[in-house]
């Protein structure tokens, strides 16, 4: 595999596992607990965000996930193309939205921020590498295909391609 993402190294499957732990998105202090993102509701506890009842006289901060989406910069890239891509459009796309769903209930940081018709297929972007990560694998799982991890060390972001 060549580096086909300018900043991307291609990198292996299953090595897909040290993932480096300066995310710019990944408050600088501790956050308080309680703490509640105002956008989306998700409560800062034990460490990590959840979908909690909001707690009384928790403090409000952005949640990563909200940030980015704020921002505007995604975390994770999905490219999904290919000829059996197009055959199966909708098909695909509800899976991609379902893993997003499955992901999403119980990790709040897990989301699609948007999915953008491209020339030949899709790109998905994600709020966290995870998810991109779980989406190609689905797809992976689903459909067979050529699945291919690009990452970024530096910044922490992964570009997954999919095609078929
Ligand atoms: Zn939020």
């Amino acid at each position: 595999m060549k580096a086909r993402f300018a900043g991307f190294e291609p990198v292996r499957r299953d090595r897909m596992v040290q993932e480096t732990r300066h995310d710019p998105y990944q408050a600088k202090h501790k956050l308080p607990e309680p703490t509640v993102c105002p956008q989306c509701g998700a409560v800062f506890h034990d460490g990590r965000w959840q979908w909690l009842a909001r707690p009384a006289g928790a403090d409000e901060e952005l949640c990563p996930a909200c940030h980015r989406i704020h921002d505007g910069y995604p975390a994770g890239f999905v490219t999904v193309e290919g000829s059996f891509f197009k055959q199966h459009r909708e098909e695909l796309l509800h899976l991609v939205r379902n893993e997003e769903t499955r992901a999403k209930a119980e990790h709040p940081l897990k989301r699609i921020m948007q999915i953008e018709d491209k020339d030949d297929g899709l790109l998905v972007t994600t709020t966290d590498i995870h998810l991109a990560r779980g989406i190609g694998e689905a797809l992976h799982h689903a459909y067979q295909g050529e699945l291919e991890y690009h990452y970024n060390e530096r910044e922490n972001l992964l570009r997954v391609v999919w095609s078929r």
